[in-house]
């Protein structure tokens, strides 16, 4: 019986053997295999986020004015191509996405980029908000004395050629002129200060006065739109023969707070006592853009002065026709233009 068995027994013992070899090979071999497997999708994965990222960072399309944004049918493509990114907040990638692209994006359009993500649709808007093109004719748009009658109207004409200006305000606290600081903040353009009186011989009267003056408009501004001004113009400029005291010690407050104060280095002529015609202040307005690289414009957004209104249109038709010239609203980045350092 015994030496029956033994055949059997052996060749099921040498049978077992092979199993039990066979298996510990396989726990040793797949998980490499696993693993290499893993790692080559690895490199795919980021094969792809690279040119997604290249591709997000290449985007600066379909400039107008200051903003960089991205059409939407290139937003679309990209989102197209990559699904797996694109696919919705759960995606496993999402995060990587957004934080290589931001990446990305910061490296290529440098500072001040602000990049907004709509989680809805995943989609991307690029929101410019420093000077990042390369146009070698900067224009900036400034109205003085506002807000106004007038101050919709201009704010709809900008809304319509999609250029951003720069509004130096004075202090208003009507309903409805806050309303007017709120949406020019909200439309993206610069909300600057102007002073809260415009009455030079009480703004310029003292340190005092000045500073008490500053302090009111950036407190109405503030708590009008939520966020703090940082740009200033001196009521008749930092060159005004208007003060008695010496101008520097004004303009050492402003510096002290943080501020930036501009000039201008072009008048509309829109502030002359008698009103001038649309023609004239377009004429004005966009007189030696194309001598210099940064061109401030001085304009009144104020009830006496309809013609500026009516000539702006032709302004804006005017500077985006000519070479290499792009609208912007004042930054950090912007180059001071100024009368007095
Ligand atoms: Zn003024």
């Amino acid at each position: 019986m015994d030496e029956n068995k033994s055949p059997d027994r052996s060749s099921r013992i040498g049978f077992l053997k092979k199993v039990i070899i066979i298996t510990v090979i396989l726990l040793l071999v797949f998980p490499n295999i696993t693993c290499i497997a893993m790692m080559i999708k690895q490199t795919e994965l980021e094969a792809q986020i690279n040119a997604l990222t290249r591709e997000v960072a290449n985007m600066k399309l379909e400039r107008s004015g200051d903003l960089g944004r991205i059409d939407y049918d290139s937003r679309m493509s990209v989102a197209a191509a990559f699904p797996e990114y694109f696919s919705g907040e759960d995606s496993p990638f999402f995060d990587v996405a957004v934080a290589e692209a931001e990446k990305a994006v910061e490296d290529a359009v440098t500072v001040g980029n602000e990049i907004a993500l709509a989680s809805d649709e995943v989609v991307w808007t690029f929101s410019a908000s420093g000077d990042v093109s390369e146009a070698p004719h900067k224009v900036y748009l400034t109205f003085d004395d506002g807000p106004s009658a007038y101050t919709d109207d201009i704010l709809d004409i900008l809304n319509e050629y999609g250029v951003k200006a720069t509004f130096f305000v004075v202090g208003k606290d009507s309903e409805t002129d806050i309303e007017l600081y709120k949406r020019i903040v909200d439309e993206g353009h610069t909300l600057g200060m102007h002073s809260y009186s415009h009455v030079y011989s009480d703004i310029y009267a003292s340190e005092e006065s000045f500073t008490q003056d500053l302090d009111r408009i950036t407190t109405l501004l503030t708590e009008a739109t939520g966020e703090e001004p940082k740009f200033y113009r001196f009521p008749g400029g930092s060159s005004n023969t208007v003060s008695r005291l010496d101008m520097h010690r004004f303009i050492d407050i402003v510096e002290d707070k943080g501020l930036t104060y501009f000039d201008w280095n072009v008048s509309s002529g829109d502030a002359t006592k008698e009103l001038l015609s649309a023609q004239q202040i377009q004429a004005n307005a966009v007189s030696g853009i194309q001598n210099r690289e940064t061109t401030v414009i001085l304009m009144h957004d104020s009830l006496s002065k309809p013609t500026t209104v009516q000539a702006l249109p032709g302004i804006i038709e005017k500077i985006l026709a000519m070479d290499g010239t792009e609208i912007l609203p004042i930054t950090s980045d912007t180059e001071p233009v100024r009368h007095v350092e």
